[in-house]
């Protein structure tokens, strides 16, 4: 089979490659697929019988409260263009990643589950980022329905691993931790956006590379498929486990206060185990170690 990947340039669309060196990656640079211009032309070009579109406009929480607009439009753009131009070019299967972001901001239980995804707004941080994510939910079981294409979606929880967005200002959460935590010089505090308090499920990005070939091949329905693992740890425990990957480093970590993001988003991962017949996630502290010695041995600003 022949299968493109869109976001081939990314964080996960690289790591994507190692696994399945063998599928089309793309970037940008290649196609915009803000144009719908641009995006027939990569269908018509690359002839893929299957698309695992990872394509967005990603961000860490400033970047999304920042740039709402964009993030809208981009988002907004891209995943019409590929939906609708996948359809008219007879593509009959296209995995999207939505995201465990675009869940509603608070819900009455926890872990929220599939049937919960669009009942109430986004987090204010997410919002054009959430409800476009939640617009490709939409397309797809649309065009399942009239068309009947299987168009399906997944939504990992919040990713990390070697080759992450490190030092930059798009870095999420751990991309941000482990930078700082690495370059640590005289200064032994570090200081950390927020509370300390908000809970997160932290998905090596590694997992989710085994996990989209089986997700690509099983994974036909309209259920945007939860796929995070049990552990949900506060941002103070992750601050704390990270210290342990290095114990030459004695760190204390101050919480600013500022811009916590929302408290918890801890999905069920239930549908997703019995799809795939069960799974063992990497633990935090055995990917926050595997990617800690990633970034010594592979970034020279340290
Ligand atoms: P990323 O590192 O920011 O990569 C984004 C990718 O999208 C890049 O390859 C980028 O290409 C491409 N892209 C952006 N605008 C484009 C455009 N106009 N035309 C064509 N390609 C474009 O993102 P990521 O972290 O790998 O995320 C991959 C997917 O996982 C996304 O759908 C995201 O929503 C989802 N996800 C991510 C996380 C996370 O924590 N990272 C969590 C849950 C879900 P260029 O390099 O050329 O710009």
């Amino acid at each position: 089979m022949r299968v493109l990947v869109t976001g081939g340039s990314g964080f996960l669309g690289k790591r994507l490659n190692l696994y399945k060196p063998d599928w089309i990656y793309i970037s940008s640079k290649d196609y915009d697929l803000t144009s719908s211009i641009k995006t027939k032309q990569m269908f018509r070009n690359i002839k893929p019988d299957a698309v695992v579109h990872l394509a967005a406009r990603v961000g860490g929480i400033k970047d999304n409260a920042e740039n709402q607009a964009l993030f809208y439009y981009q988002n907004v753009m891209m995943n019409t263009n590929i939906i609708h131009e996948a359809y008219l070019a007879g593509i009959p299967r296209v995995l999207s990643s939505l995201s465990t972001c675009a869940f509603p901001d608070k819900l009455e239980h926890y872990p929220f589950s599939e049937k919960d995804f669009h009942k109430g707004s986004p987090t204010e941080t997410n919002f054009s980022y959430g409800y476009s994510k939640r617009m490709l939910h939409v397309q797809s079981v649309a065009y399942r329905k009239q068309y009947g294409m299987n168009y399906s979606t997944f939504c990992p929880s919040n990713l990390y691993g070697p080759q992450d967005h490190f030092g930059s200002s798009s870095s999420h959460f751990v991309a941000a931790l482990v930078h700082k935590f690495a370059n640590l010089c005289d200064n032994k505090v570090i200081e950390l956006w927020g509370t300390g308090t908000p809970l997160r499920q932290q998905l090596y990005v590694d997992d989710l590379c085994e996990i989209i070939p089986i997700l690509l091949e099983r994974h036909n329905s309209d259920i945007p498929l939860i796929v995070a693992p049990n552990e949900n740890l506060s941002v103070h425990k992750m601050s704390q486990i990270i210290t342990e990957v290095d114990k030459k480093r004695s760190v204390s970590f101050t919480f600013n206060g500022k811009l916590d993001g929302q408290y918890r988003k801890d999905g069920d991962n239930s549908m997703f185990l019995d799809l795939v017949g069960g799974y063992n996630f990497t633990s935090f502290r055995e990917g926050i170690d595997k990617t800690y010695k990633w970034y010594i041995e592979n970034t020279e600003e340290q």
